[in-house]
């Protein structure tokens, strides 16, 4: 199957070109198209001659030549292709007409190729990129509890990272991974040739076998992250078809969830629906070394099309919505919990005190938690009170909209620099979980009270607020825009893309 990526950086279009050769990767601007390695083009196909390619005005603008392929030799198990390079510099092309014979589309259909993607920015171009080109790089998302040691012995390296496990420098700086984070290793004949540790999207830790043993060092940007597009129709499911075309289990996973509601793809499919696919790529040193997140995504099955765009709201925490309809959503204005990954260790309600011995309401909630956890606050508001008020210890107290206070106590610390009056938003950290005043152990107390009245947290009815603020509302619209024209072309080269039975010529 062939999956198109874009290319965004022109200075490094450059680079590639002078090594595109080995790497048999013809870069010029704006497209990869892999090829699996099985695929054999018919002799028939290298009908389209490059002289049908007219200068026809449209859509899409191919900066510099087109190069297209037809298969000439093999170098292992590698196809080689060899191209018809078009000889007009600046030809203007377009995938709008797919039935227009002068169009690449219709190129790579009289190629015989399965096209199944389009681009929509200007600097349009085919490569050709075989299969292998991810090579020796294996991936892992840093779970809660790895070390470099567990995470690499997941990798199934620990054989070949033996030798850079006893360099003492670069364990000390890779002590505490952060969760969510990635952590790559290269291979070369058995031996770990690079190791990054991708804390985040522009710094990371690089690891390199030099002729003194292993060096490693901190670098800033070293990822150049592209936006990929990939679109296919589904002949048989979603996981065949989506792998087929160039996406990772994970992209695949992500797919199923940002459209659990509309479809399932346990079930739900039909052959013929199409999916376009919007995502990052983190490439380094010219190579893709993982995928990210989908930015976009669209699946239409029938005359229905879903469409789902990802986006940040304030305090970082991001999700997928749809580009008209939900603007308008509301949610719950307060967190349920104001720890992260804290357990519950009594309830709201009556309970025997824990320090006195006797029955005694509980007017909140306590969340066990390690000393030093922080602490968010649960909705947007400000400060009523911090300071030590007898058992609760060191406490915060919030008031919100609607006659909601909240009630953070027990913390070791405030968050340096609050102050009273001061207002906050829903997540920011206000201080850090301790044992202060009448407590057994580490905890917050979280108590909900509306109107003075202390409430169940884990049931209150929670007042609501719009998913997006206006702003937020704003920029989302224009945003989303942009990536349902794209999509709408990545739907165009999905139907490209037909199931076997009505392949042209098949
Ligand atoms: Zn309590």
């Amino acid at each position: 199957m062939l999956s198109f990526k874009r290319r965004s950086h022109p200075e490094n279009r450059k680079k590639d070109w002078n090594t595109a050769m080995q790497r048999y990767n013809f870069p010029v601007g704006g497209i990869e198209i892999r090829i699996p390695s099985d695929y054999k083009p018919k002799p028939a196909a290298v009908a389209a001659p490059s002289s049908t390619l007219s200068k026809k005005s449209f859509r899409y603008i191919a900066t510099r030549s087109l190069f297209l392929a037809c298969g000439l030799a093999t170098l292992g198990n590698i196809p080689v292709y060899s191209m018809i390079n078009t000889p007009a510099e600046n030809q203007t092309i377009t995938l709008e007409q797919p039935a227009d014979a002068d169009s690449p589309a219709q190129v790579l259909k009289d190629l015989n190729l399965p096209a199944v993607a389009v681009e929509s920015f200007s600097g349009f171009s085919v490569d050709i990129l075989p299969d292998a080109e991810q090579g020796n790089w294996a991936m892992r998302t840093i779970a809660d509890d790895d070390t470099l040691a567990s995470a690499l012995s997941k990798l199934k390296l620990d054989k070949a990272a033996k030798p850079l496990l006893e360099n003492a420098s670069i364990k000390q700086e890779l002590q505490a991974l952060k969760t969510d984070s990635h952590l790559l290793a290269q291979t070369v004949d058995g031996h770990l040739q690079q190791l990054i540790y991708a804390k985040d999207k522009t710094h990371a830790y690089i690891v390199s076998l030099t002729d003194d043993g292993y060096v490693g060092k901190w670098e800033d940007n070293v990822f150049e992250i592209r936006d990929s597009r990939l679109a296919f129709t589904v002949k048989y499911s979603v996981q065949r078809d989506g792998k087929e075309a160039g996406l990772s289990n994970s992209l695949i996973r992500q797919l199923g969830q940002v459209f659990q509601k509309d479809v399932s793809f346990k079930n739900g499919v039909k052959i013929g629906d199409k999916v376009g696919v919007i995502f990052e790529d983190f490439h380094y040193q010219g190579e893709t070394i993982y995928t990210d997140k989908i930015l976009a995504a669209e699946y239409t099955t029938g005359s229905t099309t879903f469409q789902r765009v990802r986006f940040s709201l304030s305090g970082g925490k991001a999700d997928y919505f749809q580009p008209n309809a939900d603007t308008e959503l509301k949610r719950a204005a307060f967190d349920r919990v104001p720890v992260t990954g804290a357990r519950m260790s009594s309830g709201f309600g009556i309970r025997i005190h824990p320090v006195f011995g006797f029955r005694k309401a509980h007017t909140g909630q306590d969340f066990a938690a390690p000393h030093g956890t922080p602490i968010h606050a649960t909705a947007d508001g400000s400060i009523k009170f911090m300071g030590r008020q007898n058992g609760y210890g060191n406490v915060v107290e919030l008031r919100h909209v609607s006659g909601v206070t909240t009630l953070y106590g027990h913390m070791s610390a405030f968050k340096q620099g609050l102050a009273s009056g001061e207002s906050v938003h829903r997540g920011d950290v206000i201080g850090y979980v301790g044992s202060t005043g009448t407590s057994t152990g580490n905890h917050v107390h979280y108590e909900y009270r509306i109107n003075g009245s202390p409430q169940n947290p884990a049931t209150a009815q929670l007042p609501e607020t719009g998913i997006m603020t206006a702003e937020e509302a704003h920029s989302f619209k224009s945003y989303a825009m942009s990536m349902v024209e794209q999509l709408a072309d990545l739907r165009k080269l999905a139907s490209l893309d037909k199931p076997p039975t009505t392949q042209p010529g098949g």
